[in-house]
């Protein structure tokens, strides 16, 4: 998880407006402001095609709360083995407990502890969901991004996109693994 930024954003929750019945944060936010955000934790290789949508229902329970919600977007990213930009929407639900960060061990360094990823720490009465958003887009993204499950991939040899056209090199190939295979065809035995 990337270093996340400490300045203020335009996106958080007044903790203090949260009642005893809840609080909804329903919003959206342009592909420019979600990619600016994104910028900051070194993500470059993919460009959004949709604005984000956000929805977080924030409860109190004594000093902590409760955050549920889901966004959505969608952006290009390239695939990994033909290297063309293919589309991909993300959706991602989530669930987060907000503890005040004088409540146990704090670790000021590390907003969002690997060990128990879902609990986020809050200081004073406003929280930004900005990290919150980065890290959801984050563990959301492929590691390991296909346009599809039968991409071809390029040619080791000469680079040709093996999905649009197959190459002279591919062609040859498939005639020496032809050869192969009925050389090592096993001939059948006279009885
Ligand atoms: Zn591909
Ligand atoms: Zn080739």
């Amino acid at each position: 998880m990337g270093r996340l930024s400490k300045k203020k954003s335009d996106l958080g929750i007044s903790l203090d407006e949260v009642g005893e019945s809840g609080y909804r944060l329903s919003c959206s936010k342009s592909k420019e402001w979600i990619r600016d955000v994104v910028r900051d934790v070194g993500n470059s290789d993919f460009t959004f095609l949709d604005d984000i949508t956000i929805q977080v229902d924030v409860f109190r329970m004594g000093k902590d709360f409760s955050a549920r919600g889901v966004i959505a977007t969608a952006f290009t990213l390239p695939c990994v083995r033909c290297l063309e930009d293919f589309a991909f929407s993300l959706k991602a639900q989530f669930h987060y407990t907000l503890c005040p960060s004088d409540s146990g061990e704090f670790l000021p360094e590390v907003e969002v502890r690997r060990a128990d990823l879902d609990v986020v720490y809050y200081e004073g009465t406003y929280f930004d969901l900005v990290p919150l958003l980065v890290e959801q887009i984050i563990v959301t993204m492929p590691t390991h991004p296909l346009c599809g499950q039968t991409c071809k991939g390029i040619c080791p040899q000469c680079g040709e996109n093996l999905n649009k056209r197959l190459c002279p090199c591919s062609r040859e190939n498939e005639k020496i693994s032809a050869f192969e295979i009925l050389k090592n065809f096993p001939l059948k035995q006279k009885s």
